[in-house]
């Protein structure tokens, strides 16, 4: 599948990176819940902020995605190989920057517009501020080597 514009820059970006994968459902709760938990992302949350996000692996091979279950509290699906450092950040990313109010209710978050560059942007800061400053120094070397926008 090849995937275009600035969604694609990203996904590009992504495969090169070389990153953690979690080695149980628990360990990528506890990441979660440290980045919701924090004041960086209580400041940059929209209304009304997601303040915790369970995380459900595995779920049958597909995409993962975000989903919002109730006021303030999300859900991020990942499908069996996709349980790394990287893609939580990516999916977290998403809660900082749907665009549109009802996509609380409806995200679709797999489009092009989902992928804008403060979208970008706000996943190299997750992951520089809660993986590493080596894994976001990685992702933004190919995120200039795709041409992604952020
Ligand atoms: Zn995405």
């Amino acid at each position: 599948m090849t995937v275009r514009g600035n969604r694609g820059a990203i996904y590009n970006a992504e495969n090169e990176c070389i990153t953690a994968y979690f080695s149980s459902v628990e360990g990528g709760q506890v990441f979660s819940d440290r980045v919701c938990r924090s004041k960086w992302w209580r400041d940059r949350a929209i209304t009304p902020p997601v303040k915790h996000i369970i995380i459900k692996y595995p779920v049958p091979a597909g995409m993962s995605g975000t989903y919002l279950l109730d006021e303030g509290l999300g859900e991020i699906r990942f499908t069996p190989l996709a349980l790394s450092g990287l893609n939580m950040c990516h999916e977290h990313a998403h809660f900082l920057t749907w665009i549109y109010p009802d996509q609380y209710r409806n995200p679709h978050n797999h489009d092009e517009e989902d992928h804008s560059p403060t979208f970008a942007r706000m996943e190299l800061e997750i992951v520089k501020r809660f993986l590493s400053q080596a894994d976001g120094a990685q992702l933004e070397k190919y995120f200039i080597k795709w041409k992604v926008k952020y």
